[in-house]
């Protein structure tokens, strides 16, 4: 097994660590040299490397990351350094196994580190890494992301999320000719300027407000509306009469924890967007090929004018891609005016990474597979929650899902900022000492895949119950 076992467990430091209070995962020993040798999956939870390379990284990246969240600022304590991931497990640098319910934040929908992925990456990685020109697995991918997402007839590969809704609100402005771009509260679209405008994610985690650095000219043009409001969205577009480019939404939103549209709403923005002469653009970069192999817009029926990807695409590589009609994103360079470019754009191995895992995905039964194991975990978790006495409420679509320590259900981000963060903060923390992996914020939404079991579930829930009896 990948990982799970001797990342340099020493004898000193496994008898050392043994903290007082302990989960029934890690039995202690008090015995020989011998047994203490053979029993490594059973040691002591602790966090002793994590601990000595996380406070070195503190010293070379700026807060010990290259991703806000990742610090675990809002939920406090140890962020976890990691050494290895397979299927649904990951483990760390001291040794310890977790069922993982981030998945890379998304992109590991058919578990981590496949074997079919792996051999097929082994062999493009035989004849190079980049290219830096075309090479025909460019045209594989973008022919299947064509054919399964319903607005998508052109697609431009680009090397994350953030850079695909920087390319598609720039086409968006220069397609339409007007500015201002409409987006929602709460909702993440990366980190260009013009999105974080009371952006998701780590912008909410970390309870910043705009951004600094973001000059006044480029939030100036950002018009927010509560999400699930389209009465709101009117009046904006009454109060900025051909002036709005661009509507963009998470079709179910994750940066602000889980919350899903209501049944009028994302028809509503169809309506209203098609009336005003503006674009509507899904931001699929977590709900493409997860809520459905042709993402949101093909579980709820609505075709946005453009969309973006990412995530799932680049199979745990860097890739996002923006697409849309023919006629818009033929406005793009060089077929047209609309500058965009990237010098690692199509690498061969991020699209094998994203070629491989949609394969998997067209097999029969996988988004049932998803939708079984969500389900079972989300409902437990609520039952367990308000077992122990706790306000919680949660939802799920596929293998996407998120739950709240407050009463549901919850519409907005005005709402979500209700929950009791401080005892999700001491959730999180005894199901990491259990062996759960969890989003480290109350505003993340978490993700299952295909390599999620019935057991893992019921392990997850098993640990749920002890932890909510002590919270
Ligand atoms: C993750 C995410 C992004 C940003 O993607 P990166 O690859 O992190 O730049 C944009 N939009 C949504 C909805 C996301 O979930």
């Amino acid at each position: 097994m990948l990982g799970a076992s001797g990342v340099g467990l020493s004898l000193s430091s496994s008898i050392s660590a043994c903290p007082a209070t302990k989960s029934s995962r890690s039995t202690r020993h008090s015995s020989s040299v011998v047994k203490m040798a053979i029993s490594v999956e059973k040691k002591p939870y602790t966090l002793e490397k994590s601990e000595e390379i996380f406070n070195a990284a503190k010293n070379l990246l700026p807060g010990g990351v290259n991703s806000p969240v990742r610090a675990f600022k809002s939920v406090g304590g140890q962020p976890i350094v990691f050494d290895s991931v397979k299927g649904s497990k990951m483990w760390d640098v001291d040794g310890n196994e977790y069922i993982d319910y981030v998945g890379s934040w998304g992109p590991a929908i058919i578990g981590h580190a496949d074997d079919k992925v792996n051999a097929a990456l082994i062999e493009t990685l035989k004849k190079g890494t980049s290219f830096g020109a075309p090479c025909l697995l460019e045209n594989v991918l973008a022919e299947m992301v064509i054919a399964a997402v319903p607005s998508v007839e052109m697609v431009r590969f680009v090397n994350s999320g953030t850079e695909a809704c920087m390319g598609a609100l720039r086409l968006a402005r220069a397609y339409t000719g007007r500015q201002k771009l409409l987006k929602f509260e709460g909702c993440y679209h990366g980190h260009a300027d013009s999105f974080l405008v009371k952006a998701g994610s780590g912008v909410a985690t970390l309870g910043l407000p705009d951004s600094p650095g973001v000059p006044t000219a480029a939030a100036s043009e950002t018009l927010t509306a509560p999400y699930n409001d389209a009465d709101a969205v009117s009046r904006l577009f009454q109060q900025h009469p051909g002036e709005v480019a661009v509507v963009v939404l998470e079709p179910v939103v994750g940066n602000a924890g889980f919350i899903t549209p209501e049944p009028e709403f994302l028809a509503a923005l169809r309506r209203i967007t098609e009336e005003n002469g503006a674009l509507l653009i899904f931001d699929e970069v977590m709900t493409g090929f997860r809520l459905a192999y042709g993402g949101a817009q093909e579980y709820f029926g609505i075709t946005p004018d453009l969309t973006t990807l990412g995530k799932i695409i680049g199979g745990g590589l860097p890739v996002g891609a923006y697409g849309g009609r023919r006629e818009i994103m033929e406005m793009v360079a060089p077929a047209g005016p609309v500058y965009q470019a990237g010098t690692l754009s199509g690498n061969p191995l991020a699209m094998t990474a994203g070629i491989h895992t949609l394969r998997r995905l067209q097999e029969p039964g996988t988004y049932e597979h998803l939708e079984e194991v969500t389900g079972k975990l989300v409902n437990g978790l609520v039952a367990a929650g308000r077992a122990a006495g706790h306000e919680v409420s949660g939802g799920f679509i596929r293998g996407m899902f998120g739950f709240f320590f407050a009463e549901g259900p919850i519409r907005n981000f005005e709402e979500a900022k209700k929950s009791d963060t401080a005892k999700f903060g001491r959730f999180h923390r005894g199901m990491l000492e259990e062996g759960v992996y969890l989003a480290p914020s109350q505003f993340e939404a978490g993700f299952t895949s295909l390599a999620h079991t019935s057991q893992d579930i019921e392990q997850t829930l098993d640990a749920a119950k002890k932890v909510f009896r002590r919270i």
